[in-house]
C-alpha cells in the first residue's frame, strides 16, 4: 500500500507545541512551551459570547466574517494606525491567524512561486508554503539583536519570488522589527512587486514604542496581507478568531481560499470578539503592562540562573542561551528540563531550516500567572549541568525519535527517584 502521508507532508511530525504540552502533562511539568495563558480573559468577553448564544447566534456566519466584527476591525485599524481599510471588502475572518496564514498563502501562490521566510520562523509558514507547493527561502535573524543581513534578504529575492511573510513582534525572539528593518523589506516588495504578508498578531504586546503596520509604510497598503488574532490581544487563544485585512483583489483571493478551508468561524464568538476589538488603548496599556512584569520577573530570574539573555522588545516569550549551564543542544537541553527538572520549554532550531542556528537557546513562554512562573523558577534552580557525556549533545528531532535517539533516551532517562529532583 502507498503511505498513508502525502509527500508534502513529509518531514513535518507533530508540531513542537503539541508534542511539548504532551510532555509537560506526562512529566507533570510547568508549562513555559506553548504558548497560552493560564489565567482567563475578560469577564466582558465571556458575556458577550454567552449573551449572543443565548440570542440563538448559532447558525453559519456570513463566510468573510459577521458585519459587526468587519466594522470594528475597521474603526480599530483607523483608531489604532490611521489605516483606513473598507469594512465590506477588505477583511477575512479566519478561524486564528493559523488558517489566515494558510488562506493568504494558498490564496495568492502558484506552485513553485517562492515565499521569503525569516528564521526562526512561526511554524505553520513552512508547513503552509509546502501545501500550497510554493517553494520558501530563507533569511536568518541573528543575535545579538536579531536582526539580518541586507544582502542576505536581497539574494533571498528572486524572479520567482512572490511574497515574503513577515512576524513582528517576533516569535520566537520577542524582537521587534525597527522601522529601517520594514523599510528594507518594503524597498525590496515594492521594487521587486513581491506580496508582504505580515503575521502581527503579537501587535499589542510591545515594552517599548508603538506598533508600526507594513501597511501603513509608503506604497504598502496595496501589496500587504496584514494578518492578527484576537487570542492573544484577548488572552482567549483558544477561541481561534482571526483577520486577514488587505485591498479588495487580495482580500478575493483570500476569501477564495477560506471559503472552502473553513467557510466561515464560529458566529457566537465572532460577536463577542467584535465587541472586544472596540476596547480602547487603556485595555492595550493593561496588557503590555501586566505582561512587562511577568517579563521583568522572568528575565531577571533567568540571569540569575546563568543563562544569557536580551529582554524581548515585544510578544510574551523570550529566547535564553544556556551554553553557560553546561549544555549546547537545545533539544537535548529541553529534554533533561522536561524529564529532570520539571518545566517545559520550546527548542527553537525546529524553526529553523538549519537547525545549528537555535541550538543553544531556549524559549520559555511568560504567558502565566506570577504563581506559575515563580514555581518554574524554582524548579530551575535546580539545574545541573550534565554536559556533552551524559545525553550525547547531539540534535534530535523531538517527534520523530530513530533507534540512535531510543538509545539516548535511555542513557539519558530520569532518575528512578523522580523526576523534581528539587521536591523531596
Ligand atoms: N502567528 C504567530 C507568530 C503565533 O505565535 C501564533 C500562535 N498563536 C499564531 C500565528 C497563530 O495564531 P492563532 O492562534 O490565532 O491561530
Ligand atoms: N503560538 C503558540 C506558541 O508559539 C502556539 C500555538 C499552537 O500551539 N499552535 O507557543
Amino acid at each position: 500500500m502507498r503511505p498513508a502521508l502525502a509527500r508534502r507532508l513529509e518531514g513535518f511530525g507533530t508540531t513542537i507545541f503539541t508534542e511539548m504540552t504532551r510532555l509537560a502533562s506526562e512529566h507533570g511539568a510547568v508549562n513555559l512551551a506553548q504558548g497560552f495563558p493560564d489565567f482567563d480573559g475578560p469577564d466582558f468577553v465571556k458575556e458577550a459570547a454567552v449573551e449572543a448564544i443565548r440570542q440563538g447566534r448559532g447558525q453559519y456566519a456570513r463566510m468573510s466574517g459577521i458585519p459587526e466584527i468587519h466594522a470594528a476591525l475597521a474603526a480599530k485599524y483607523r483608531r489604532d494606525y490611521g489605516l483606513d481599510y473598507a469594512a465590506d471588502t477588505e477583511f477575512t475572518v479566519t478561524s486564528g491567524a493559523t488558517e489566515a496564514i494558510f488562506a493568504a498563502i494558498q490564496g495568492t501562490c502558484e506552485p513553485g512561486d517562492e515565499v521569503v521566510l525569516f528564521e526562526p520562523y512561526y511554524d505553520s509558514y513552512r508547513a503552509s508554503v509546502a501545501m500550497a507547493s510554493a517553494v520558501p527561502r530563507f533569511v536568518t535573524l541573528r543575535a545579538p539583536g536579531w536582526s539580518f543581513d541586507p544582502e542576505d534578504l536581497a539574494r533571498a529575492f528572486t524572479g520567482k519570488t512572490r511574497a515574503i511573510l513577515l512576524n513582528t513582534p517576533h516569535n520566537p525572539t520577542g524582537k521587534v522589527f525597527t522601522r529601517e528593518e520594514l523599510e528594507a523589506v518594503a524597498a525590496l516588495c515594492r521594487e521587486r512587486d513581491v506580496l508582504c504578508i505580515t503575521d502581527e498578531v503579537y501587535e499589542h504586546i510591545l515594552y517599548d514604542g508603538k506598533h508600526v503596520p507594513m501597511a501603513t509604510l509608503p506604497g504598502m497598503r496595496e501589496r500587504t496581507i496584514t494578518i492578527s488574532s484576537f487570542g492573544k490581544t484577548f488572552s482567549l487563544t483558544g477561541w481561534k478568531i482571526g483577520w486577514a485585512a488587505a485591498p479588495p483583489a487580495l482580500t478575493a483571493a483570500v476569501r477564495a481560499a477560506h471559503q472552502f478551508i473553513t467557510f466561515a468561524t464560529a458566529t457566537p464568538l465572532q460577536h463577542a470578539a467584535a465587541a472586544a476589538l472596540s476596547v480602547g488603548p487603556e485595555y492595550y496599556e493593561g496588557l503590555a503592562s501586566s505582561y512587562r512584569r511577568k517579563r521583568d520577573l522572568l528575565v531577571e530570574e533567568l540571569r540569575r540562573l546563568g543563562f544569557l539573555v536580551e529582554p524581548p522588545a515585544g510578544t510574551y516569550y523570550v529566547c535564553a542561551d544556556f551554553r553557560s549551564l553546561g549544555f549546547d543542544d537545545d533539544i537535548v537541553f529541553c529534554r533533561h528540563l522536561i524529564e529532570n527538572v520539571g518545566v517545559a520549554a520550546i527548542p527553537p532550531s525546529v524553526f529553523y531550516e538549519n537547525t545549528r542556528h537555535g541550538k543553544t537557546y531556549v524559549r520559555f513562554a511568560f504567558c502565566k500567572k506570577e504563581e506559575t512562573l515563580r514555581e518554574a523558577v524554582r524548579r530551575l534552580s535546580a539545574i545541573r549541568a550534565v554536559g556533552e557525556g551524559v545525553c550525547g549533545g547531539r540534535t534530535r528531532r523531538m517527534s520523530r525519535p530513530s533507534a540512535a535517539d531510543a538509545a539516548d533516551d535511555a542513557r539519558c532517562a530520569p532518575p528512578a527517584s523522580g523526576r523534581d529532583p528539587t521536591e523531596g
